[in-house]
């Protein structure tokens, strides 16, 4: 079969999209499009067809000053911390509003931009944003220091209380694998805690993040609060981590890259939250329903190609089930059908640029240079765009580079165990420690596995269950700082003790 012609064509873009693409590079600073100073700008591919679309700002050190010293105006002249907290929820619910009336226009543009199936980004990420601002909206009103009474001093003599403060000015660096959800998962509790923001979405993936800056401005909130530089991480980026004017960075991507930030804010002692990389051990215990579990499995490695910092990448089966389980998620992998983001069957898309192409394919070889075994997927399905076929490889050993490093690709490297002690630690045999999960009907070993992984998320019986209400980050080289649920906004604040004598 000519391989060319298993992939459907991308469809047509829509009217709405394609004026999106159309629209003139430009910053998003103190409220208003702005251009740069220096008029460079970078391409935008549509990862299913490698075509060039558009092009957006690559912005200089004076457009990220310009962004930096709105933010900081924004916050220092408490236009927006000093609104009431309800006004702030209000605007910030009001934006909420605005995303889910604009979401099929943003989940094409998402598709386009990163190659994620308009499926899943109308069903997922336009979703989960919405919800994630409506709930850290609610945490405006709620935010609360406390009243304490001091050990040493006489009763009553000194009234001694913590506030909890808006942490000023806040750069936000995010990745291209969930480009908008990212981007709000930013700004939300920030927006919430009453702080100020430079968002710096990544190269490849800033068209929704522009949207997004139409939209905060349409929603109200005040001028200079949220602030979009497009640009590249060793330039935009850098800059903002170094700024003396930022107070705190927020950043998701690679853990090489979090550390070099981590290094970076040093000089100025920025407070820093990383989200970084994972290697997720996914653990099979032999009493499992093979088919859901397998189901489960597959979902966990090739939802969104893999490009999850989250996925399942390191399957380990019980010996008395592995066979099975794994000749269920080869058939369930087939089932994973690949194509073009718009396309209405399409369930897996392309990797979002040639470079990730390359490098996911390079493990897979890599892999079986070293003795891995395919068992099913190992190639691309052809075509123009970045497309990878699901893969699963077996006989893997620990030493593997698939085994050890973060692919970010639709590619699961499956081991036996025997026992649950071993593989405890086989598990936790990595420099990562993001999320885990754990397939099993017995509690009682669940729960006693569950509190051995050395992970910042552990699941059971479902590949993830990532929600806003819930703390979600990284032990060891996966990151430090919790997002979500209360952890998430109080990451944006300071602690002030204020003592007086009475
Ligand atoms: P990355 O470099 O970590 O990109 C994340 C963000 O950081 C982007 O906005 C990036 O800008 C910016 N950045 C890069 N260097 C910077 C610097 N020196 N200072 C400040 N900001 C900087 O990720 P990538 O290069 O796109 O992907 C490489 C690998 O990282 C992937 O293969 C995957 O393994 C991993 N990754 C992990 C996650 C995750 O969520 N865990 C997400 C994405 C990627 P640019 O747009 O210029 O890169
Ligand atoms: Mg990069």
């Amino acid at each position: 079969m000519n391989e060319m012609t298993r992939l459907a064509a991308q469809p047509d873009y829509s009217e709405a999209a394609r004026k999106a693409l159309a629209r003139a590079p430009a910053l998003f600073i103190d409220g208003r499009w702005i251009d740069s100073t220096h008029g460079r700008t970078l391409p935008v591919y549509d990862p299913s067809t490698g075509k060039e679309i558009a092009a957006v700002v690559d912005a200089s050190d004076a457009d990220v000053d310009r962004a930096v010293a709105a933010a900081r105006r924004a916050f220092d002249d408490g236009r927006w911390s000093g609104l009431p907290p309800y006004q702030r929820e209000r605007l910030m619910e009001r934006l909420a509003a605005l995303l889910e009336e604009h979401t099929p226009e943003l989940a094409e543009l998402e598709s386009i931009d990163n190659g994620k199936p308009r499926v899943a980004s109308q069903g997922y990420d336009l979703p989960r944003s919405v919800q994630t601002l409506r709930y850290m909206a609610g945490w405006a009103t709620k935010i609360a220091g406390e009243h304490v009474e001091p050990a040493g001093m006489p009763v009553g003599s000194v009234h001694a209380y913590v506030r909890r403060e808006p942490v000023g000015v806040c750069a936000q660096i995010v990745p291209w694998n969930f480009p908008l959800m990212m981007a709000v998962q930013k700004i939300a509790p920030a927006l919430a805690a009453g702080c100020t923001a430079v968002l710096k979405p990544a190269e490849q993936t800033s068209l929704t993040a522009l949207r997004l800056g139409d939209l905060v401005a349409e929603a109200g909130i005040p001028d200079g609060v949220v602030n979009i530089v497009t640009g590249l991480g060793e330039t935009a980026g850098d800059r903002l981590v170094r700024h003396p004017d930022v107070d705190k960075v927020a950043f998701t991507g690679s853990t090489e890259v979090g550390k070099l930030i981590n290094r970076n804010a040093t000089e100025t002692l920025k407070r820093v939250t990383l989200e970084l990389g994972g290697k997720s051990p996914v653990i099979v215990l032999p009493d499992v329903d093979v088919q859901r579990t397998a189901a489960g499995a597959a979902r966990s490695i090739f939802a969104n190609s893999g490009q999850v910092c989250i996925a399942g990448s390191r399957l380990f089966a019980h010996k008395d089930v592995f066979d099975a389980l794994l000749e269920a998620v080869a058939a369930n992998a087939a089932q994973w059908k690949v194509g073009p983001s718009l396309a209405p069957d399409t369930m897996m898309g392309p990797l979002v640029s040639s470079e990730q192409h390359a490098r996911v394919l390079g493990y897979i070889e890599k892999g079986r240079k070293e003795g891995a075994s395919v068992l099913c997927g190992g190639d691309a399905p052809g075509g123009d765009g970045y497309f990878v076929n699901p893969t699963v490889l077996v006989d893997v050993r620990p030493d593997m580079a698939v085994v050890r490093e973060e692919i970010f690709g639709p590619v699961l490297a499956a081991q036996r165990y025997e026992d649950l002690d071993e593989v405890a630690k086989a598990a936790n045999d990595t420099s990562y420690g993001l999320a885990a999960s754990i397939w099993t009907r017995d509690v009682s070993a669940m729960h006693k596995l569950a509190a051995k992984l050395k992970a910042g998320m552990v699941w059971g019986n479902c590949p993830s269950a990532a929600d806003v209400a819930l703390p979600f980050g990284g032990y060891k080289q996966s990151g430090f700082g919790r997002e979500q649920g209360r952890y998430g906004i109080e990451a944006y604040t300071e602690l002030k003790t204020v003592a007086i004598a009475l």
